[in-house]
């Protein structure tokens, strides 16, 4: 492999893809593409026909490439195509099949056919305890049984992370509850028409060894056990807390609000609902001002209840529902015409493409066309760039969140930052 392919491929794009798949249950697909008769084609025919069949056959794997898959030329004659967010295998044996047809047949050249079948690697994984490095093991290991085999494409699973590296990291992980150890970090939300700031999204991270740890690891950990709910516990009254405490040192126009992303493994009994009322409660909210942000995966077990767990959290307890990471998956509508929620928060993927990719600015803006037709807010994540916030302006998205506005701050950072930035921005 090149060398900066692969850098590329071990440092930036397997584990942006790897931590995406962990987050949203899903898997990432590699496929390596190689040409072994090429050279055979280029001592035959020439140099030049080999150059040229490379360049059609690259033509077709382009082509044959989806705007949201990724793919590389590895070296002159190898590409590697990353199949992000799977389903399940069965769609990577599908798209080998459909790949493998693809360039199986013939380049027409002086008007006679010439062939040169690719061999194909693949492999997938769903991320959990799986590294960059692993992937590119396991497809390479493919390649070369394709390579040595009459079949055309053969795909080698990369090794899930062993049973006792699980346990190890939930033992971990319930000792730093224990000891707390986990931190909140929180993201502003501003409000896009008059700058100011109306509340923040809650952020979990883990501090070990120096370093804080993302969520996006260790939440699906806790997933696997019971921890998800100490853990949902533990963010629900720090976040109250929080609001307090900022209710004492800042008085805004309105008060600010929390956003809690919660697990869909917590809708599954009553511990929700329960936890939510007492921390009410205690911490003296008025419900609205918490806004309960769910993905799509709490849905794909069973939507009926889940959405029905939902409906009850708005109506008897009077929290808002927020739809998290809106656009990435399959059953969004499906979701929309179930929940009452309030808000539609709209994937940073879209939002990030949005200035460079016309139809990302036109699926973020048919999603605020729809939600406010559904009567709710929009809020735009992942905001990076001033070009984005006037893009949004234009629609009109209601709320902007992102590193454009503010990174996730420390809670002792939080009065500071608001205080300077609603100085600086323009009320309506
Ligand atoms: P999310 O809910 O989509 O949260 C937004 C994530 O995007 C955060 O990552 C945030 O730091 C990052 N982000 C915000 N603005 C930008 C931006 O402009 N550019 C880029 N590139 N990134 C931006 P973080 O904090 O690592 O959280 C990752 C995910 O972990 C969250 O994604 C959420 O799904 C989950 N999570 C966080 N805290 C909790 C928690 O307490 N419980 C549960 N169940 N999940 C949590
Ligand atoms: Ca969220
Ligand atoms: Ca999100």
């Amino acid at each position: 492999m090149s060398t900066s392919a692969n850098v590329r491929l071990r440092n930036l794009i397997l584990p942006r893809e790897l931590a995406a798949a962990v987050r949203h249950r899903r898997l990432v697909g590699v496929i390596l593409i190689s040409f072994p008769t090429l050279k055979e084609v280029n001592s035959k025919r020439g140099y030049e026909t080999g150059d040229w069949l490379l360049e059609q056959a690259s033509i077709k794997i382009s082509e044959f490439a989806k705007t949201d898959e990724c793919l590389l030329r590895v070296s002159g004659a190898k590409f590697c195509l990353i199949l992000p967010l799977l389903r399940e295998e069965a769609i990577l044996e599908m798209v080998l099949a459909r790949l493998d047809d693809q360039l199986s047949t013939p380049y027409q050249i002086a008007a006679s056919p010439l062939f040169m079948p690719p061999k194909l690697g693949a492999t997938y994984a769903d991320g959990l305890g799986v590294e960059a490095g692993d992937l590119l093991n396991a497809v390479e290991a493919a390649l070369r049984n394709a390579c040595d085999s009459t079949k055309n494409w053969t795909i080698v699973e990369t090794a899930a992370a062993p049973k006792e590296l699980l346990k190890d990291l939930q033992s971990e992980l319930k000792s730093a509850i224990e000891q707390n150890k986990l931190t909140l970090f929180f993201q502003p939300q501003v409000d896009l028409v008059s700058g100011q700031c109306i509340g923040f999204e809650a952020l979990t991270r883990w501090q070990h060894l120096n370093t804080y740890i993302s969520p996006d690891f260790f939440i699906p950990y806790a997933e696997r056990s019971e921890l998800i709910h100490q853990i949902t516990n533990w963010t629900l009254h720090n976040s109250l807390r929080q609001l307090k405490e900022l209710d004492e040192h800042y008085a805004g126009d309105k008060p600010l609000t929390v956003s809690l992303n919660v697990s869909g493994r917590c809708l599954d009994d009553d511990f929700l609902f329960r936890s939510i009322h007492n921390a009410l409660a205690i911490w003296n909210v008025d419900p609205e001002r918490l806004i309960i942000e769910l993905t799509e995966t709490a849905f794909m077990k069973d939507l009926t209840s889940a959405a029905d767990a939902c409906n009850r959290l708005k109506q008897q307890l009077g929290v808002e529902i927020s739809l998290d990471d809106f656009g990435l998956g399959y059953s969004g509508l499906e979701i929309l015409n179930c929940v009452n929620a309030s808000e539609l928060k709209i994937d940073r993927m879209f939002v990030d493409k949005m200035c460079s990719n016309e139809r990302s600015l036109k699926i973020v803006a048919g999603l605020v066309k729809l939600a406010d037709s559904l009567g709710m807010r929009t809020v735009a994540e992942g905001i990076e760039s001033p070009e984005t916030v006037s893009a949004l302006l234009d629609m009109p998205a209601h709320l902007g969140q992102g590193f454009f506005f503010s990174k996730p701050l420390a809670e002792s950072q939080v009065v500071a930052w608001l205080e300077n930035h609603n100085h600086h921005s323009n009320p309506p």
